[in-house]
């Protein structure tokens, strides 16, 4: 039978390329699938490329506008959707999102529904969906998808039928980029630290110019840490917090691109779901950014502590080794750990909807911190 080719996208989960393959190919489609795997399984994409083969007139051909739409994340028909609450689903998000399930399709046959962090739902949002996610209209099919399927309360999980992703060895996500980028294996590595991981989101970091920039600045932060003064501090937060609103500006400049086909279409202007979707998706990928910053960091303190160790093998920024060096003759194992707890910490608080500069802040005057006193 031919597979759409729209699958190849899916890498190292041939189970799960053939099954969705299969599904689209005969019409056989769940209406409710959860996907679940660790991040950087591709769930995002395999959710992507099935829907792909479901818009597509050609079964998934990668190639047409509906493809192109479906990948970058503009089709009218494929909504994207995450939890706009601190750290759950909110009812009243759910509600909205019952309605707009309601309504018919603008360009294809039928609508998908993308919902990310399905463990993120509570006992409220969740018996809000409950119906819509067992009898959606016939034209809806709905993808949850969840790094921890265990998290994901049962009643939600029950009405889904399962779909489980194997997690990717990093050195082979590193091979899969190098194949299909063209970079060398040292960026392959650098940007996939950036991107917590996540195959498809390294790739778009290493297409992005003002990413790989936002990316720099954050290493070119540690370096100095240790010699700034309070003030120096305060400014290098606000400037990391700038370098990833940066990247916003590429996305805007596809939404305009969205917009004016759209007005071309209607001959007329795009409505409130389209401006709200737009509003929705660029806070999506600043929280993106953030958390770039947040892997970078991260990586960057891992770096140092496996050189401290003697394990060279195992560094990920291998561009800003000799600045590490530095660092990695000096910095303790519990120093190391110290400033990775603050990390975690304000990672957490930024998704507790605490101000990004504030924590950010907090977040350097503990790095540096530990830099200067590295016991
Ligand atoms: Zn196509």
């Amino acid at each position: 039978m031919h597979r759409a080719c729209v699958f190849d996208d899916l890498i190292g989960q041939q189970r799960v390329a053939d099954f969705l393959g299969k599904a689209a190919g005969d019409g056989t489609i769940s209406h409710a699938y959860l996907f679940a795997g660790p991040p950087g399984a591709g769930k995002k994409t395999a959710a992507k490329s099935f829907a792909c083969a479901l818009l597509c007139d050609d079964g998934g051909c990668g190639a047409c506008a509906a493809c192109y739409k479906i990948k970058r994340g503009l089709h009218p028909d494929v909504h994207m959707v995450t939890p706009e609450g601190a750290a759950s689903y909110m009812v009243s998000q759910i509600r909205e999102l019952i309605h707009d399930v309601h309504l018919k399709p603008v360009d294809g046959s039928r609508k998908i529904y993308i919902v990310e962090a399905a463990d993120a739902f509570n006992d409220g949002s969740a018996n809000a969906f409950l119906k819509t996610l067992e009898e959606p209209p016939d034209d809806v099919t709905i993808i949850l998808l969840t790094h921890s399927f265990d998290a994901v309360i049962p009643t939600v999980a029950s009405r889904c039928q399962i779909v489980r992703f194997k997690r990717i060895p990093p050195s082979m996500a590193e091979g899969i980029i190098v194949e299909r980028t063209g970079v060398d294996s040292a960026q392959a590595r650098a940007a996939l630290a950036a991107a917590g991981g996540v195959i498809a989101r390294a790739k778009e970091l290493l297409d992005s110019p003002m990413r790989r920039e936002a990316r720099d600045k954050v290493l070119a932060t540690l370096k100095d840490l240790a010699t700034m003064d309070g003030h120096d501090v305060l400014v290098a937060a606000r400037d990391l917090l700038a370098a990833v609103k940066a990247p916003l500006e590429e996305i805007k400049a596809l939404q305009a691109e969205e917009i004016r086909e759209r007005e071309e279409f209607l001959g007329s202007s795009v409505g409130k779901a389209v401006i709200d979707r737009h509003k929705r998706e660029l806070t999506a990928r600043e929280r993106e950014g953030i958390a770039e910053i947040f892997a970078v960091t991260e990586s960057w303190l891992r770096d140092c502590l496996v050189m401290s160790q003697g394990l060279d093998d195992l560094v990920s920024n291998l561009d800003v080794r000799d600045a590490m060096e530095e660092v990695a003759v000096v910095i303790t194992p519990n120093a190391a750990t110290k400033a990775l707890a603050s990390v975690k910490e304000t990672r957490r608080r930024v998704s507790y909807n605490v101000n990004p500069q504030l924590a950010m802040e907090a977040m350097l005057f503990d790095i540096r911190e530990v830099l200067i006193c590295p016991r």
